[in-house]
């Protein structure tokens, strides 16, 4: 038996590359010849904001915002535009606590300049990456300071939720057919209220496994079970099955949105861009310094530590 401490990721990177592979059949048609050619490269860098964290120290307050620390839900005090925020709060302190909803709109303007200039790569890495930072803020936890249960003795909670959860149960039992992407006028306000909405639920992500740790056998609550084709120690089966039942589906509910979200941004991107004929671009088409910083960031992430708050 191989026991060994894996990272835990946001949304794992199970859930990450499953979050963009299926937003790419949300696309309408001119978009999806495109995006289809693609898969592989959308799902793979999927993950690539969490490996940069271990190379660039302003990355880790983009995935993440800890709306406790701004009152109560619907945190009425915090302004939803960066400027305003930045005028009350200042900027340091703005990342202190998480910068997501706002870095999120800075990658929609990338995207959809990469749109106006048909630059195939750019069109590639920016949806690749916008898709990471929308899934992120769809989990409670990335909204609350409490983040991986450290205040209130739940250290891996986080993992718990995004991760073990998705794994287990994504590919089996549930099914992601939700529509199509539709064109979101205001992006800004789209993604605060998934924001707040994720704020709001990390009381209960909290306090339903608390709950059930109370009333389940401490013996039966971790088991010796497989986890990418090693045996490690982790949350039972039976325990992750009863704390889903708890939390009445949220796990999947939140994916399905997220999934959701990052379709209809890619889709606003373009049409905002004024939806140029994806028809010609063809392949990642990456050039060398694109190869070299994969390489860097690669290297980092498997060689160094977090910079910063992680989901570990
Ligand atoms: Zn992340």
């Amino acid at each position: 038996m191989i026991f060994i401490s894996i990272h835990a990721w946001c949304w794992g990177f199970f859930g990450h590359r499953h979050i963009n592979y299926h937003a790419v059949f949300l696309l309408p048609p001119e978009m999806l010849i495109f995006y289809k050619q693609n898969i592989s490269f959308i799902t793979e860098h999927a993950v690539d904001p969490d490996k940069r964290r271990y190379a660039v120290n302003a990355e880790g307050p983009r995935h993440y915002i800890d709306l406790d620390h701004y009152g109560k839900a619907p945190y009425a005090d915090l302004p939803r535009k960066w400027k305003d925020a930045v005028d009350r709060f200042s900027e340091d302190s703005l990342n202190q606590h998480g910068i997501g909803p706002w870095w999120v709109q800075v990658m929609m303007a990338r995207l959809t300049n990469a749109f106006r200039g048909q630059e195939t790569s750019k069109i590639l890495r920016l949806s690749a990456e916008i898709g990471h930072y929308l899934a992120d803020l769809h989990v409670p936890l990335h909204a609350c300071s409490n983040h991986n249960g450290q205040h209130t003795n739940q250290q891996g909670i986080h993992g718990f939720w995004e991760s073990r959860i998705p794994e287990l149960m994504a590919e089996k039992q549930w099914d992601f057919f939700i529509g199509h992407a539709a064109y979101i006028n205001d992006p800004l306000s789209y993604i605060w209220d998934r924001v707040v909405e994720s704020g709001a639920a990390a009381d209960t992500v909290l306090l339903l496994e608390r709950a059930l740790s109370n009333r389940f056998p401490p013996d039966q609550k971790y088991a010796y079970e497989e986890r990418n084709g090693v045996i490690i120690r982790q949350y039972s089966s039976r325990y992750s099955l009863a704390y889903n039942d708890a939390l009445n589906n949220m796990v999947e509910r939140r994916m399905k949105m997220a999934i959701y979200a990052v379709a209809c941004f890619w889709y606003t991107a373009w049409a905002n861009a004024g939806q140029p004929s994806l028809k010609a671009l063809s392949g990642p088409a990456l050039n060398e310094a694109d190869q070299k910083e994969f390489a860097e960031m690669n290297l980092s992430w498997q060689n160094g530590t977090a910079k910063g708050k992680t989901c570990d």
